[in-house]
């Protein structure tokens, strides 16, 4: 009870646990059946701050509003794409770091239904320097907190976007592709992922929810024991040793081998598929050799391999494989018996790829930027 009146900012709503709601409310003279009320209530897709919980007395909304964040998000620059299918945010947060997180919503297409997936950031910037990667190329800001993975996922869910609906029903995932090494912020991603499944709060089934890592194996062997329902994907990018290292640079510590054993141990225990994940460089990890190695490592366990053209950064000596050079590979990739899919390039008008909006705005007010792109918009 005390923690909750100490310096520093006020505790999130999304991640206060409820025995510490409970413990205030009560000390306020409130019955203690009002902590679900209120992590109901702020979990609603209908509620942009406490004032909407109507169903709590005033005085109380207000009071809540003194003690908890209704957001560790401070201020959110969006932008969208592909005939407003996909919208990007920017997120400010308390301390001025920023972060941000991709909304991508899909229509009904044959039998799939309509989905939505939201891609998240587990860290403000990453400390991994894969060299493709603008969240790489921007350096290590710090950890995020549960509350603030959390809010990244409420700010689709609330209003004006109310992209999950009612989040226990929909067709919806949850990716942590955004900026950061989710397994290099294990403790606190995986105290995120409660937070989502919690269904006194989104209940979102952990299914749904899809951690991506660059091979720190320890957290992958973690995951077996703690998230044995949560999807794994590698991000695997060269099927030599050689290669990895220089795009992967965590390789040097955990080589193709190891990451792989443990995929294959995350495969066995849980019995899911684990997905490889391979961002495509034009000359570089394209070439019939590295697609031999990679039969080598995706045959034989359950496994499916992505790829992904890559969306050059700024600046960037790299380009995307272009799409026939791609069409060879997964030819070679299915005649070798592995299971591959191309995977669209959502919003590369918008930049989506990890961290390349947030590297644009890097310096410049988010709401400076959002006047800027008004203007635009109505010029
Ligand atoms: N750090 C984790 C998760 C965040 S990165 C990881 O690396 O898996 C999420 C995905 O975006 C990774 O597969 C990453 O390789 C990919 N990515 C990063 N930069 C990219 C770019 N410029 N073009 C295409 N994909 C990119
Ligand atoms: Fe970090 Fe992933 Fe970007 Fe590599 S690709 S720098 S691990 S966020």
């Amino acid at each position: 009870m005390t923690e909750l009146q100490l310096v520093g900012p006020r505790p999130a709503i999304s991640e206060i646990d409820p025995a510490s709601l409970a413990a205030w409310l009560t000390a306020r003279g409130e019955p203690a059946y009002r902590a679900t009320q209120v992590l109901a209530g702020a979990h609603r897709p209908d509620a942009a701050g406490f004032a909407d919980l109507t169903d709590l007395p005033g005085p109380l909304r207000a009071a809540l509003a003194d003690a908890f964040r209704f957001s560790t998000i401070v201020d959110s620059h969006v932008i969208g794409a592909d005939a407003g299918m996909t919208a990007k945010a920017v997120h400010e947060l308390e301390d001025g770091q920023r972060i941000e997180s991709v909304l991508m919503r899909y229509v009904a297409h044959g039998a799939m239904a309509e989905r939505t997936t939201i891609c998240i950031s587990s860290q403000a910037g990453c400390a991994v320097n894969c060299p493709f990667c603008a969240t790489g190329q921007a350096g290590f800001g710090r950890q995020l907190t549960p509350g603030e993975i959390v809010d990244q996922v409420l700010h689709w869910h609330r209003p004006p976007w109310n992209a999950l609906g009612d989040a226990k029903a929909g067709h919806y995932n949850i990716v942590f592709m955004g900026m950061g090494e989710p397994l290099n912020n294990a403790d606190r991603v995986f105290a995120a992922v409660r937070l989502l499944n919690d269904p006194d709060r989104l209940g979102i089934g952990a299914r749904h929810i899809t951690v991506s890592t660059s091979g720190v194996v320890p957290g992958m062997d973690r995951m077996i024991e703690g998230l044995p329902q949560v999807n794994l994907a590698i991000s695997l990018h060269a099927a030599s040793d050689e290669l990895r290292d220089e795009l992967v640079p965590i390789n040097r510590k955990w080589p193709i081998a190891e990451v792989i054993a443990a995929g294959r141990r995350f495969a066995a225990r849980t019995g899911r598929r684990v997905s490889l994940e391979y961002v495509m460089i034009d000359g570089l990890n394209d070439t019939p050799e590295q697609a031999d190695g990679l039969i080598e490592v995706a045959r034989g366990w359950r496994s499916h391999l992505n790829l992904i053209p890559l969306n050059p950064t700024p600046g960037s000596k790299w380009s995307g494989t272009p799409a026939a050079g791609i069409e060879r590979f997964v030819r070679r990739l299915r005649d070798g018996g592995v299971s591959v899919t191309v995977r669209d390039t959502r919003g590369r008008e918008i930049d989506a790829a990890c961290g390349q909006l947030h590297a644009q705005l890097s310096g410049r007010s988010l709401r400076d930027a959002r006047e800027a792109a008004a203007l635009t918009a109505t010029s």
